[in-house]
Formats: C-alpha cells, sequence, structure tokens
C-alpha cells in the first residue's frame, strides 16, 4: 500500500508564510525537530525580515522568499514550487482565505493560528473559514484552524477536561495573564493593529445559547493565579474560541474569556480611542489617506524589540465546570510560561512562543498523521492527550487541578 505523503515524515517540507514575531518561532521550534520538517521555507512580505530569522539558525539551511500573501497566484506559484506537504500561516488574520485559497490551488495542507478577519471590519468569526469545508474535503486536504495558544492550547484544554475530567462541560472560563513587564510606557505584545482591534472590540460571551453582549472590557474581575503569580485584575472580552467551543462541545451553556490588562494600558488605551488613534477607517492627511490605527503600528514599539526587555510569566487556561459522577465539580487546567526563558531559547518573548510552539507541535500532529483527515477543523474536534505528549517536551507543558474552589467569575 503506498502511504499518503501526509504519513511519511522524512518528506515532510513546510513552508511558513509570515515573518513576524511568531514566525520567527515557528521557524526556530521546526529547526529543532528535523526528524519531522526535513525541509524549511519562510516566505512573507519582506524578504529581509525571513533572511535575519533564517541568518538565526546555525544548523539548517532555512531557505527565504518574498509573497503578497494576498495574491493567490502569486501565493499559489510559489507552492507549486517548493512543494511543501504543509503551509503555516502566520501572516495575519486578513491572509487566512487568500493562503486558504492558494492551498487548494496547490493542493497542499493548511494550518493558522488565528481565524480570519477583513481588513475593514473589526468581525472575526469562522464562518468565512468553515465554509472551505467542503472544497478540502473534495480534495483530501486538511486545514487546521486556531492552532496558537488562544486560540489552540484553550481548545485543547476544554477538550482535555470534557474527556478525562468532567462527564459533562457546562460552563468554562478562559484566563489569560500576561505577568510580565517591558519597560515601555506603551506597547503590544503581539501585532498591535490585530491586538488593538481585538481588546476594542465589543465584548461577547455564550450564555443559555446565545451571544450576550456588553461594553469593551467593561466587565472586570479579579483572579488569584496560582505558582506564586498572585492577584491581578481581569477583563471580560470576546476572543474567537468560545465560537468553535460551544459549536463542538454544545453541553457548554456559559463560556467567558478573560484577559489582564495593566491599569497603565488601560489608560494609554482610553486616550487613543478617545482621540480617534485606534479608528480602522481611512482619514484625509495631508492629501493623503491614512487609517489611524495602521498609522499607530507604524509608531509603536515593534513586539519583536521587547523580547529582550520583557521579564515574568504569562498564564494561561481554562477553568471547566460542571458534573463528574453526579457531582459539581471545576477542573482549571493552565500553563505557565517565562518571557525570559523564552528569549533565551529563541529570541522572542513568551507571547510569540507560546503561539508559534503549539503552530509547530498541530504540523507535527499534521505531518505524522496523529491528526490528519479531510476538511477544516478546530483543535478540539481531536484527541487532546496526543498533542498534549508532544506540545510539553516542546516546551508548554500544562498543569491540571483537578477539583477546587474557584468563585465563580
Ligand atoms: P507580526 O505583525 O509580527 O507578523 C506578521 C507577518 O506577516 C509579518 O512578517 C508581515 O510582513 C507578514 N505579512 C503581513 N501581510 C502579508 C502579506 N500580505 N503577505 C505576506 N506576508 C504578510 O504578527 P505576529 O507574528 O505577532 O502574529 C502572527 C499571527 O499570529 C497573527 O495572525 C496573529 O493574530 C496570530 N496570533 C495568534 C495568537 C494565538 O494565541 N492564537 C496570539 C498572538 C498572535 P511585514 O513584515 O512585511 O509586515
Amino acid at each position: 500500500m503506498v502511504k499518503p505523503k501526509h504519513m511519511e515524515p522524512d518528506m515532510s517540507k513546510v513552508l511558513i508564510v509570515g515573518a513576524g514575531g511568531v514566525g520567527n518561532v515557528v521557524v526556530h521550534k521546526c529547526a529543532q525537530r528535523p526528524d519531522i520538517f526535513s525541509a524549511i521555507t519562510l516566505a512573507s512580505r519582506t524578504k529581509s525580515k525571513c533572511d535575519a530569522i533564517a541568518a538565526e539558525i546555525a544548523d539548517i539551511d532555512i531557505k527565504t522568499a518574498q509573497v503578497d500573501a494576498d495574491n493567490v497566484p502569486e501565493l499559489t506559484e510559489l507552492i507549486r514550487q517548493e512543494e511543501p506537504q504543509l503551509v503555516i500561516n502566520v501572516a495575519l488574520p486578513y491572509q487566512d482565505l487568500t493562503i486558504m485559497d492558494a492551498c487548494l490551488e496547490a493542493g497542499v495542507d493548511y494550518l493558522d493560528t488565528a481565524n480570519y478577519e477583513p481588513l475593514d471590519t473589526a468581525r472575526f468569526e469562522y464562518q468565512w473559514q468553515w465554509d472551505y469545508q467542503e472544497r478540502f474535503q473534495e480534495k483530501g486536504l486538511m486545514a487546521l484552524l486556531g492552532s496558537g495558544f488562544d486560540p489552540g492550547m484553550t481548545n485543547v484544554y476544554t477538550a482535555l477536561a470534557a474527556k478525562n475530567y468532567l462527564d459533562e462541560v457546562q460552563e468554562i472560563d478562559i484566563i489569560d495573564a500576561n505577568a510580565g513587564d517591558h519597560g515601555q510606557p506603551f506597547a503590544t505584545n503581539f501585532n498591535p493593529e490585530i491586538n488593538i482591534r481585538e481588546v476594542t472590540a465589543t465584548c461577547r460571551h455564550w450564555e443559555n445559547g446565545d451571544w450576550v453582549e456588553s461594553g469593551a472590557l467593561q466587565t472586570k474581575r479579579s483572579f488569584d493565579f496560582p505558582e506564586g503569580i498572585g492577584s491581578m485584575n481581569i477583563y471580560r472580552m470576546y476572543h474567537e474560541e468560545m465560537e468553535s467551543l460551544v459549536k463542538h462541545i454544545p453541553t457548554i451553556r456559559k463560556a467567558q474569556f478573560w484577559m489582564t490588562f495593566s491599569d497603565n494600558y488601560l489608560k494609554h488605551l482610553e486616550v487613543l480611542q478617545n482621540v480617534g488613534m485606534t479608528r480602522i477607517d481611512e482619514v484625509e492627511y495631508n492629501g493623503q489617506k491614512i487609517v489611524p490605527l495602521q498609522f499607530l503600528k507604524a509608531i509603536l514599539p515593534d513586539p519583536g524589540s521587547l523580547g529582550p526587555l520583557t521579564k515574568g510569566r504569562t498564564c494561561i487556561g481554562v477553568i471547566a465546570r460542571g458534573w463528574k459522577n453526579g457531582q459539581r465539580k471545576q477542573v482549571y487546567i493552565y500553563n505557565i510560561c517565562d518571557h525570559e526563558k523564552c528569549y533565551a531559547e529563541v529570541n522572542s518573548q513568551a507571547i510569540s512562543y507560546t503561539t508559534g510552539v503549539p503552530a509547530v507541535v498541530g504540523g507535527i500532529m499534521m505531518l505524522t498523521g496523529k491528526w490528519h483527515k479531510p476538511g477544516v477543523w478546530n483543535m478540539e474536534q481531536f484527541d487532546p492527550q496526543l498533542f498534549l505528549d508532544e506540545v510539553g517536551p516542546m516546551g508548554l507543558p500544562h498543569v491540571v487541578v483537578d477539583g477546587g474552589e474557584w468563585p465563580e467569575l
């Protein structure tokens, strides 16, 4: 019997699209696994950024290329020329659909870390990508969506709670803490445009079969984080993994997402919003049209430059509540990641690290056939244990606190 291509790890050539903070981590971590990734090509809009990342990898030759991933024929040609088994999309959410189109055209599997968002509307949802289900199935190709940390690991943690710790998951609180500090007056940990669009969006959480809207960052709680991180303020916001989790684990009747923000970050954000600097529509400036948020991105610190400055840890996890053997029960599954250790390993802070490592492990799952079926899938639709067995040794081990008394948020 002829083995499918994805079953032959020695044939696993990968094309990584996007040479930002996450792309840098993905290249480093793929290069650590020559047993899986037999050849690596890194392509992005600015080739010099690809070359700079490639130059950091001593043992393995990383091929680089310039590509505009908004241009389907151009990307399709590159894929045909490189013949990868998998395309890892770590460009921006705006490129998801064009990269999926090029993968279909060239006949190759696809993976990303963030769901599609149109450039002119701050509205992100999975439906645009779920609509590709039949096209991927017909071609026998797979697309794995949201293989970062949140979404990504948080979906896997929820699936693990449902598989091993609860008979029925009824409520989830996804809690994302960055207890690190970069010492800058105001900076974002990943692409500032994407980050600010996300945190200024109207909040939505899932309750009793419906989305409930509230003002952006209007709901605040305090949460006592484990392992000495301590108490921090968390703010409720909309986050994309809730959409797929409530669809695929329909017993969930309440889902909320919480993130920590410092008072300093919120003060700056409020002023920037009030003066119109977070607007995503075009304004006239000196006879030229500019988008204020894109201009703001250009003057804020490059998230990549925060790597050597950031100290402290992240703690991202899921508290799942429900029933086990007829009793109400809670389980908390989380990872703690240290910014400085990440920088020492891959020249990047923990936000890019915690996104890039699951992207690589998602690729390993697909290329080894452990998670492989034609169609478009989210992370919770596969066996979480297989993923966790791989992602721990790759740098993101998890802790399970089985049973606990966290207050309802
Ligand atoms: P960066 O802005 O640092 O990097 C994005 C890269 O994509 C840049 O190299 C950029 O090129 C390139 N790019 C942008 N447009 C195009 C295009 N049209 N064609 C080719 N390349 C293009 O972002 P990050 O690395 O911080 O984030 C990458 C992705 O990871 C984003 O989608 C983000 O939403 C996601 N993410 C997911 C998280 C999760 O936990 N799931 C957490 C954090 C991020 P150029 O350098 O020329 O601008």
